[in-house]
């Protein structure tokens, strides 16, 4: 399309389908640049990661997994919005580039056949976002061997037995020596991404880093 057809085609678009802020679903202006309101913008600037003890020790995040937050999480991850995952995945950048020199992102991923459910890993996605502004390669590094009830169904206590053995090492995947940022959407006890920390640290990852999005 030629670029003087860009604002009035926009403008149609916003008319008949409103931009809304990813968070809070405020009305956005139809030349907004990013997918958030002013009042959301500034929350997020306002934010700084924060640490949560989990069983590999601890694991950096960013939202607090509630209320508005909560709604575009879930929405991402279980109702097809697959296009949440650029600015999600963007929220990530000041976190991960504060770490030092990283050798690559990687992420928790989920089983053969919840991505064929799903169509999309949505950690993979929040990690590729991230990645491509930071120039930090993103590599599968491991993969999920069984499928396992979804954490979010089982109770507290038997989120590390359900998890436990279900991710090994991907094929071709050398961490040896790696500095690596492994990244999940969301952390509850931090089961699932300890295991998947553990499978890095056996295979000889000199340090890895846990990141998720929300807690
Ligand atoms: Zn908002």
């Amino acid at each position: 399309m030629s670029a003087p057809m860009q604002k009035p085609f926009r403008f149609l678009l916003q008319f008949f389908f409103p931009a809304r802020c990813l968070f809070c679903r405020k009305h956005l202006p139809y030349d907004a640049e990013v997918p958030f309101c002013e009042s959301c913008r500034l929350y997020l600037a306002s934010l700084s990661p924060r640490e949560l003890p989990i069983p590999a020790g601890s694991c950096l995040y960013l939202l607090d997994y509630a209320a508005d937050i909560r709604r575009a999480i879930l929405a991402y991850k279980f109702h097809g919005k697959a296009q949440y995952a650029k600015p999600l995945g963007e929220l990530l950048v000041p976190l991960i580039s504060g770490l030092g020199q990283v050798d690559v992102l990687t992420w928790a991923p989920v089983s053969a056949l919840r991505l064929v459910g799903r169509g999309y890993d949505q950690s993979r996605l929040l990690a590729e976002a991230a990645g491509r502004i930071l120039h930090i390669p993103v590599k599968r590094m491991l993969r999920k061997r069984r499928h396992t009830r979804r954490q979010s169904r089982t109770v507290r206590q038997d989120r590390a037995e359900n998890v436990r053995g279900a991710y090994s090492l991907a094929v071709g995947c050398h961490p040896a020596g790696c500095r690596i940022v492994l990244i999940d959407d969301i952390v509850t006890t931090g089961s699932t991404i300890s295991e998947c920390c553990r499978v890095l640290t056996d295979a000889g990852a000199r340090e890895v880093i846990c990141v998720a999005l929300a807690h």
